[in-house]
C-alpha cells in the first residue's frame, strides 16, 4: 500500500528534522546527472566532447544482475515479472516490469511487445486507482542496464 503524502512527510521529519532536506541521492554522482555546484550555485555541467557510449550492465546477458533473480516480485507470469524495488523506495510506489528472458525494448517479438502494452496499460490502471496515487509516471530510459526494464513511479495525490 502506497503511504500518503502526510505519512512521508511525517517520515522525512522524524529522519531528518524539521527542515525536512533530504540528503542528496546516489544520482547527484553519477556522469549522466547534468548539473554540478559552481561558485556556491547550482550549475549546468560542461557538455563533454562526443565520446563511445560505455557498456550497459549485463550487455549480451554476461553477468546480468536481472537474469541472476528477481527480487521483490509482487507479480509474475511465464515472459514477466513485476517487483517492487525496495532498496529504491519510490515516493509513493515503485514498481518495475522486465521479462523473465534477456531482452531489450527492440528484442520483443510482436507477441511479447503486445503483452508488454496490455501489461503497462494493466500496471497504470492499478497504480493510478490506489490511495494516494494521483498520476503514473512510465520511464523506459535503459542507459544503465541491457535488460529492459520499465519503471512506473506513483506520484501522490494530498488530501485537501
Ligand atoms: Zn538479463
Amino acid at each position: 500500500m502506497p503511504e500518503s503524502a502526510e505519512e512521508i512527510h511525517a517520515r522525512v521529519v522524524a529522519a531528518v528534522g524539521e527542515d525536512g532536506r533530504l540528503p542528496m541521492p546516489s544520482m547527484g554522482e553519477w556522469d549522466v546527472f547534468p548539473w554540478e555546484v559552481v561558485d556556491g550555485a547550482i550549475a549546468p555541467k560542461r557538455l563533454a566532447r562526443p565520446a563511445p557510449e560505455k557498456p550497459r550492465q549485463g550487455e549480451g546477458g554476461e553477468g546480468c544482475h536481472a537474469c541472476a533473480g528477481f527480487s521483490g516480485v509482487i507479480w509474475e507470469n511465464e515472459r514477466w515479472v513485476v517487483t517492487h524495488p525496495r532498496e529504491r523506495g519510490g515516493l509513493p510506489l515503485l514498481l518495475f516490469l522486465q521479462p523473465k528472458e534477456h531482452l531489450d525494448l527492440t528484442d520483443l517479438d510482436d507477441a511479447m511487445a503486445a503483452e508488454y502494452g496490455r501489461l503497462q496499460v494493466w500496471l497504470h490502471r492499478i497504480m493510478g486507482n490506489l490511495p494516494h496515487i494521483a498520476r503514473v509516471h512510465v520511464d523506459k530510459w535503459g542507459d544503465g542496464a541491457e535488460h529492459l526494464h520499465t519503471w512506473y513511479d506513483g506520484l501522490h495525490v494530498v488530501a485537501a
